[in-house]
């Protein structure tokens, strides 16, 4: 059953994902007049699955695993979203994520709603023959739900390209042939996209450059970037910002961080991390917590890891005078409304991390036609559908006088919402 949204009485400490989703979302609608059942409409999960299954670890024991895959919309097409393995996953985590997806896909233009999924589980703790079996019981179950025309998963926290090309091979053997649109983030030999993955990183760097103008901070040997997570996001980021030039002065995982005041040699982390399994220990700067990376001296900060991390007891201590969100829902409601008041230039997530799923779409276009492109074409697609996003959300925010994850949630609610009226409620 799915409880009934309350607007919360007061803003204050709200940091379960759904609550901050539904109370972003209850702000922008604030600014838009439309008719209240599409608006109480929007707020509800379209459908929503548990499932409990059994997973023989490689000791012959079986142990039970809980995964979900929640569809927040469908209205503009099929619901498009990742699919998380991690321990924090539980059910608000993925109906506010699947919510979150159906912003953003509305908001850069894709032809898509928004789903999420998880699995809860500690990849780490598992050997490739136990994610392999994990992985394809998860995606059998999810069979009915799936389809290059209902509902296409992606990589997100803790799965990667080879979890994708499990995933399409457990739907491909169940339906007799193979269907590479199932999903999207596979390896490039079975359908998957150049440039895919490092879109996410690439595209949080093409959005910092635009606020950087914007805000005349230049050159870019002087703008100090922090980046907190290391994952897929935060090190594609980190990678492409220091191959601009700009100096990254601090780094952190899930082991911790490392901050360098003169930069740090962003290629020698990264093989360090991947050698040694996190950043932690890195002989080229100070250790400092993720934490104090929140809060540490630089020009820019990029939230690239986990929700919530700027939150109403570090957004007062901010130093950076601009916020490009890696992550999904890094910043809570509270965390906003200092930031603001701050001045700080905060360009939202479903606007800065959207690259991800841009070149997913990219992905899925050239597996329905069989006709795939070359890097440069991703790229120079991936840099207009951004840029012309940033744009769009810059006058909105002007012309309705709002903070920029205002103007693009309302941006994306307007077109979710245009297109509800058209089609018309069924029955
Ligand atoms: N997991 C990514 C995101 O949060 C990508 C989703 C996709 O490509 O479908 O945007």
């Amino acid at each position: 059953m799915v409880v009934a949204y309350q607007a919360p009485k007061e803003q204050h400490k709200i940091e379960n994902p759904y609550q901050v989703a539904l109370a972003q979302y209850d702000r922008a609608a604030r600014h838009l007049n439309f008719e209240d059942s599409i608006k109480e409409y929007l707020k509800y999960p379209q459908r929503e699955f548990t499932v409990n299954f059994p997973v023989r670890r490689d000791n012959g024991q079986v142990e039970m695993f809980t995964g979900y895959r929640v569809h927040h919309s469908t209205v503009l097409g099929p619901s498009k979203g990742g699919l998380r393995y991690s321990l924090a996953v539980d059910l608000d985590e993925v109906r506010a994520l699947a919510m979150w997806m159906t912003w953003k896909c509305a908001l850069v233009g894709l032809p898509y709603g928004g789903a999420k999924g998880g699995v809860v589980v500690d990849p780490k703790t598992l050997t490739t023959a136990e994610l392999e079996r994990l992985t394809r019981r998860y995606a059998s179950e999810l069979i009915p739900l799936i389809s290059p025309h209902s509902d296409i998963p992606a990589p997100d926290m803790g799965t990667t390209p080879q979890v994708m090309a499990w995933i399409m091979d457990t739907y491909s053997m169940t339906v007799g042939y193979s269907v590479p649109a199932v999903v999207t983030g596979k390896p490039l030999n079975i359908g998957g996209s150049q440039g895919r993955n490092e879109a996410t990183g690439r595209g949080v760097i093409i959005i910092m450059e635009e606020a950087l103008q914007q805000l005349n901070m230049y050159p870019a040997n002087t703008i100090r970037v922090a980046v907190q997570g290391f994952g897929n996001v935060g090190s594609a980021a980190a990678l492409h910002a220091h191959s601009l030039g700009y100096p990254i002065v601090a780094i952190s995982d899930v082991t911790g961080g490392v901050y360098n005041a003169k930069g740090l040699d962003v290629e020698r982390l990264y093989a360090y991390a991947q050698e040694t399994g996190g950043v932690r220990g890195f002989p080229d700067g100070d250790y400092i917590t993720n934490e104090e990376l929140i809060t540490c001296d630089c020009d820019v900060l990029i939230p690239a890891a986990m929700e919530g991390q700027l939150n109403e007891r570090n957004a007062a201590h901010i130093r950076a005078k601009l916020i490009v969100e890696g992550a999904n829902g890094p910043t809570t409601p509270d965390a906003d409304d200092i930031l603001n008041d701050r001045g700080i230039h905060l360009v939202p997530d479903i606007l800065a991390n959207a690259g991800g799923v841009v070149v997913s779409y990219f992905e899925w276009v050239q597996d329905l036609q069989s006709f795939f492109w070359d890097v440069d074409e991703v790229y120079r697609q991936l840099e207009r559908i951004m840029r012309k996003s940033y744009y769009a959300t810059e006058g909105t925010a002007e012309k309705h006088n709002v903070d920029l994850r205002t103007a693009a949630q309302l941006t994306a609610i307007q077109r979710v919402a245009d297109a509800v009226k058209t089609r018309g409620f069924y029955p």
